[in-house]
């Protein structure tokens, strides 16, 4: 007769077991995926925020004009992600072209090449936003050099804000 406590010994090393082997499975999927990144589709993360959304509001004891502002910001969030991300939908896929975001730019493409959707980078966050309808065209870059270019043009950018901050 085996005890209670084999059993749940048992047990245990069973799940433990099972939680290393998703553990090694998901380590196989993300080589996998980082093999396929660096092979064909050699498109990093471009630069992003990351996002948390947590609501905790207690809607019955705020004062009635806080609850209908934040009522009116919440409506504006959700009409703003909604846009966006119909937007993001609708030039994700598509063979469209575009034109480089560096093109001319020093030692990047030449200015007027139409490049065929996917870009090398997109960059949502320093888009071009259209104030009427809250629709976002990003930056779209072609290549590995162009989009290191770009990358440093960021870096140079932030700088620059920052030291204006700073006088
Ligand atoms: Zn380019």
């Amino acid at each position: 007769m085996r005890s209670a406590e084999s059993i749940q010994k048992q047990k245990e090393t069973l799940a433990a077991n099972k939680a290393r082997e998703i553990e090694r499975q998901k380590k196989r999927e993300d080589r996998k995926l980082a093999r396929t990144v660096g092979l064909r589709t050699p498109i990093p993360p471009a630069p992003t925020r990351s996002a948390a959304l947590v609501i905790d509001v207690d809607w019955n004891g705020l004062p009635m004009q806080d609850a209908k502002n934040l009522y009116s910001e919440l409506q504006r969030q959700y009409e703003a992600a909604g846009k966006i991300l119909n937007a993001r939908a609708m030039t994700e896929g598509t063979s469209e072209f575009y034109e480089c975001f560096m093109a001319g730019k020093d030692k990047c493409c030449p200015k007027g090449n139409k490049y065929r959707m996917p870009p090398r980078g997109q960059d949502y966050e320093n888009g071009a936003k259209d104030p009427r309808t809250g629709l976002i065209t990003p930056v779209r870059v072609c290549g590995e050099n162009c989009w290191i270019r770009y990358q440093d043009l960021l870096i140079k950018q932030r700088r620059e804000r920052f030291l204006g901050e700073g006088n």
